[in-house]
């Protein structure tokens, strides 16, 4: 489904078939003799010919045509490469850029969930939709940065930096539409998993500064990654705010009891899932709600209320004093 949201701004609903997702936004703007496409779906077969017949409806010339990756995220970045020609540059941050053309990346990433209790990270990294999904063989990267321009038509796009749900996370911001693509940094009803597997120091403590440094943007309507046009961002971002104040609340809740794990921390909180007993969450939603968990951990730890120690190998979180 292709809808003209703003002036020359059209929104492409992508399916995400048996993903709790279910779909992601992908934007084109039209310039004067270029496109710039905002983020585009995974790499799979639902995902692109969705994508080709809207690109086709909207008569896109793929040789004039640049895309700007909000983040790293098979979902966002996916299907670039089956998208891009030689003539399109690939806009993205450089950090995410390193996460996903890191080699060891996955090896990594396993053997962090296996150091906080995870017991079979090796099947949950085999059938993450982040690996799955991504594309065979890279592209040329453009990086950008905070504040780097770019124009398209009758707009004056800026990058803003917002790292948390990813190291390298960016949004796009223009200052007289007020507007705001904000990939996965601000989504309304679903909240963006803000993960500790990345190798950030506290993504959490990262993602709810960048919160504030949105709610200091003049933003009429927020264009996001996934779901609904957020029409009062003020409130959101609250909204966001309160929910991991109340889930830090929940964890240092929980750590009152006995030392844990952030697995067994995982399994303990409430998750708003559709399966009754932790026991039954699939491997890969046991890995995003791990990743989860961890990231209020680190907050919680980087500001002082918790500490850890290790205990044959693995990491075990108490509180303070
Ligand atoms: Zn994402
Ligand atoms: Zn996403």
């Amino acid at each position: 489904m292709v809808t003209e949201v703003f002036a020359d701004i059209y929104r492409m609903e992508i399916p995400l078939p048996r993903n709790p997702l279910r779909a992601i936004n992908s934007y084109v703007v039209r310039g004067g003799d270029r496109w710039l496409v905002i983020d585009t779906g995974m790499n799979r077969s639902e995902c692109l010919e969705v994508m080709r017949a809207a690109l086709n409806a909207l008569a896109i010339d793929l040789h004039r045509t640049d895309f700007f990756i909000t983040h790293c995220h098979s979902d966002h970045i996916g299907l670039v490469s089956a998208l891009k020609t030689e003539a399109s540059q690939v806009f993205l941050h450089p950090r995410d850029a390193a996460l996903i053309l890191n080699p060891n990346l996955w090896g990594e990433l396993a053997g962090a969930a296996r150091a906080h209790g995870f017991p079979d990270p090796d099947t949950a990294v085999e059938q993450h939709p982040g690996r799955r999904y991504l594309f065979r063989g890279h592209p040329a990267f453009a990086a950008r940065r905070e504040g780097d321009p770019l124009p398209i038509g009758q707009y004056a796009f800026r990058c803003v930096e917002t790292p948390g749900h990813t190291p390298g996370h960016m949004c796009l911001y223009e200052p007289e539409a007020r507007i705001l693509f904000a990939g996965d940094h601000i989504l309304d009803p679903i909240t963006p998993n803000i993960s500790g597997w990345d190798g950030q120091a506290d993504p959490l403590g990262a993602f709810l500064k960048s919160l504030d440094k949105i709610a200091a943007y003049d933003v009429r309507t927020i264009l996001p990654g996934h779901r609904h046009l957020i029409p009062d961002p003020l409130r959101r971002i609250g909204e966001l705010k309160e929910h991991h104040r109340v889930r830090l609340q929940e964890v240092l809740t929980l750590l009152a009891r006995e030392d844990q794990t952030a697995y067994q921390v995982a399994s303990r909180m409430t998750w708003n899932i559709n399966y009754a007993r932790w026991g039954e969450f699939p491997v890969s939603q046991q890995w995003f709600a791990t990743g989860e968990a961890l990231s209020h951990l680190l907050h919680l730890e980087q500001t002082g209320r918790i500490k850890r120690h290790w205990e044959e190998g693995k990491a075990r979180f108490s509180l303070s004093g």
